[in-house]
This record gives structure tokens, C-alpha cells and sequence, in this order.
């Protein structure tokens, strides 16, 4: 059995230790204190007997569990990020632990009135009598990814002290920087050399997911024109009012607080402008790449549209892919999905499969060659103060790891 003790103890030192990343630093990692937990878990992992426990310059911890089988079955791979995302502060984590929860209000913080109730967040009536462990209401938790390095590790260790268990070669790799996009960036698929993986990385028991976004971002840039606003008429260009008609030639009911499921969306983000130039940033989304395609283009087209009518070129659109939908990838291996699915059902698991609005690093690492779906590490409420997470996912997450390598094992005996 995994013990629920221990899986909290090593997920409250984990959670101590911040590893808050920054976007806005291009180094790698974006962060030094990332090393921090990187180096513990090096130690870790040597000291539970994993091998070929390697950390590189990069700040990407792998290492190895051998094959206790006397057949070859193909390599599989865990993967769980080290970093906090930098959203919200990951400074000081002081966690609390919520014994046998009743379905109550949950004051994280007294004196700031901060209160974690299933009022606002009804998933936690699904935890009663659970033990839950949340934030004291001024940092995040960092269940994010926290969860998913504790179960990874623990299910190590539960495999190498249960030889009994016959399991294949197991490779494992902790990555920096998730949460500023670039875990996947320097991830050396052939060095990890697994035929497919898993990243520990998704919220709710039972989450499954193998299906995210196509995503691009789009640079649009209006050039205007000033002028003494006395004497403007019929010389002034306000590149602001352009900006608002763009805007506004948009689908109005295709936007992040409109849509759901596997509706796509353009979402403004961020303006900035005066009468001489506005320049808006947007995301574009969706899960279907023809869709995805044809956002793309629209938005193409509405600019050249105004630089038609206006007779001249005043607005201009650059767009960038950021990812894409790692479904494509994972389709044709789905058996990779189904044993995860398969094992969740064995150990009394509802399989929640449906699409990410979002991306994870699976998606890249996919296109990388290592086919790499999503399963759930337990916690809620990512990236803010309400975040929490109850322990008995955290262990059965740790069992589904144990099981996807039991299964493994036996279905290419
Ligand atoms: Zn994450």
C-alpha cells in the first residue's frame, strides 16, 4: 500500500521550496532557485535507488527504474515540471493540512477574512472526509506541479522496495520552466529514450487528457497619423479608433468568457496605443486545425479588408504558432491512453477524458516524438491563492503510475 503519511510529508517539503519561474527572463532556467528543488530531488532519487540519476546544465532531472523482467516490454516515461507558476507567489508556502473534511468553509487565513469554501468551489464537496492540504491564503500551493513529482518519486520508491511487482524499464524526468512555456524546449527526447510518456501534470482524479489546443498569437499593429487636432480634418489618422473597429470585426461571441468545451476563441489580452500607433496582442485557440486555420485567416483578412477601404496600409498582422494539438500524435499510438484508462478503472477510478483548453508540455513533447498524454496529480484551483489538493489523489495517483507499469509488463508478456 502507499502510505498517505509519507506521500504527505515529501509533498509538504516539496512545497516549501520555491520555484517560482519568470517569464520575462530568457535564461534557462528562467529562475536559479529552481536548482533548489532540482538538486534535492537528484539526492532523492539516488537515495532511493534509482539509476542513472542525472541532472543537467539545462536544470532537467532524469533518471531510470531498470526492468525486473526476463522480456523486453517498451520504455516508459513520467514527466512532472519543478517549477510554480508566476501568476501568484510561491514565496514561503505555509500548507495546511484539513483532516477528515466535512464539507465546511475552510478559513485559510483569519485575520485577511480568506476563505476557501465550496460555496465559490463546489468540487470540494466531492472530498468529504478527505484529507485536504491548502494554502494559508498568501501564496499558491504549487500543487502545480508538486503533486505530480511527489507521486512520480513515491511510486519509484514503492517499486523498488516491491520487487515483487514486474515492471519494464522506467525512465523519469523532472523539467524547469512549464509555466513560462518552455519545459519541453530543451527536453532531450532521444537521451530519455522512452517509446511514450506520461506527464503527471493534470488537476481532478481522474482526468485523462490527450486532446489540447492548436494556439498562435497574433501581433497586430495600426499605424496612424498625427496631427494638431485644430487643424486635423481630413489629416488625422487616431490609430485607436481603428483599433476599436478591428476589434470589433471580430466573431464578438468567440471569446474566452463565451466559449467552452471544443469551441475555439481570439482573445485580447493586451492593448497599448496612442493617436500614432496602437498595437494589440491576442492568443488565437482552437482544437480543430482547419478552424484553427481559418482564425488565423479571418483575422488576416479583416486587416487587409480596412487597408483596402482605408487605401492604405495602415494595419498589419503578425502571427506566430505557439503549439499545437497533441491529439494528432496520440491517435495513432491510442493504446498508450487506453492503458492509463484501463488502470484507472482497475483501481476504482472514474476516467474524466475530455479536451485541454490549454496546452501542457505532453503536447510538445509529442510533436518532439514522445507521444506524451496527461494524467491528473490531484490538486484544484491552479496558480492562486484557493489552491489545494487532497492526499488520497495524490495517492492514487501514485497507483495508477504503479499500475500503467504493472500493466505494461503484462500486456507485452
Ligand atoms: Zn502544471
Amino acid at each position: 500500500m502507499i502510505n498517505k503519511q509519507h506521500i504527505t510529508e515529501r509533498f509538504i517539503k516539496y512545497v516549501m521550496i520555491d520555484t517560482e519561474s519568470d517569464p520575462n527572463n530568457p535564461a534557462f532556467p528562467s529562475t536559479e532557485k529552481q536548482w533548489d528543488l532540482a538538486r534535492l530531488l537528484e539526492k532523492e532519487l539516488k537515495a532511493i535507488g534509482m539509476q542513472e540519476v542525472d541532472l543537467d546544465e539545462n536544470c532537467y532531472l532524469m533518471a531510470t527504474l531498470p526492468s525486473n523482467l526476463d522480456y523486453e516490454v517498451p520504455t516508459i516515461g513520467f514527466v512532472s515540471h519543478i517549477d510554480t507558476s508566476p501568476d501568484f507567489t510561491g514565496a514561503n508556502v505555509k500548507p495546511r493540512i484539513v483532516e477528515d473534511y466535512q464539507g465546511n468553509d475552510i478559513i485559510l487565513n483569519e485575520e485577511k477574512r480568506i476563505i476557501l469554501s465550496p460555496d465559490d468551489f463546489d468540487d470540494l464537496l466531492q472530498y468529504k472526509g478527505q484529507t485536504l492540504i491548502t494554502t494559508d491564503g498568501t501564496t499558491l500551493l504549487g500543487a502545480d506541479d508538486k503533486a505530480g513529482i511527489t507521486e512520480i518519486v513515491s511510486a519509484m520508491e514503492f517499486l523498488i522496495n516491491n520487487p515483487s511487482i514486474k515492471h519494464g524499464r522506467i525512465r523519469i524526468c523532472f523539467t524547469p520552466d512549464e509555466e513560462v512555456g518552455k519545459g519541453a524546449h530543451l527536453f532531450d527526447v532521444d537521451k530519455f529514450g522512452a517509446e511514450w510518456a506520461y506527464t503527471m501534470d493534470g488537476s481532478q482524479i481522474g482526468e485523462l487528457e490527450y486532446e489540447n489546443f492548436n494556439a498562435a498569437s497574433a501581433k497586430v499593429t495600426i499605424n496612424g497619423k498625427i496631427v494638431h487636432p485644430g487643424y486635423a480634418k481630413g489629416k488625422m489618422i487616431n490609430s485607436m479608433l481603428i483599433a476599436s473597429e478591428f476589434i470589433n470585426a471580430l466573431p464578438q461571441d468567440e471569446v474566452p468568457e463565451k466559449t467552452s468545451d471544443y469551441e475555439g476563441f481570439f482573445h485580447l489580452h493586451d492593448i497599448k496605443g496612442d493617436v500614432e500607433q496602437t498595437v494589440l496582442e491576442y492568443i488565437i485557440r482552437d482544437h480543430n486545425f482547419d478552424l484553427f486555420e481559418k482564425r488565423k485567416y479571418l483575422m488576416q483578412k479583416v486587416a487587409f479588408d480596412f487597408n483596402e477601404r482605408l487605401g492604405k496600409d495602415l494595419i498589419h498582422v503578425e502571427i506566430k504558432n505557439q503549439y499545437f494539438n497533441m491529439k494528432e500524435k496520440i491517435e495513432p499510438v491510442l493504446h498508450i491512453v487506453d492503458i492509463a484508462e484501463e488502470v484507472m478503472k482497475d483501481k476504482g477510478i472514474k476516467p474524466l477524458i475530455k479536451p485541454i483548453r490549454g496546452g501542457t508540455d505532453g503536447s510538445q513533447l509529442s510533436f518532439k516524438g514522445l507521444p506524451c498524454p496527461n494524467i491528473f496529480a490531484g490538486g484544484h484551483n491552479f496558480h492562486g491563492r484557493f489552491e489545494y489538493v487532497p492526499v488520497e489523489s495524490m495517492v492514487k495517483a501514485t497507483e495508477v503510475i504503479v499500475g500503467i507499469a504493472q500493466k505494461v509488463a503484462e500486456k507485452y508478456a
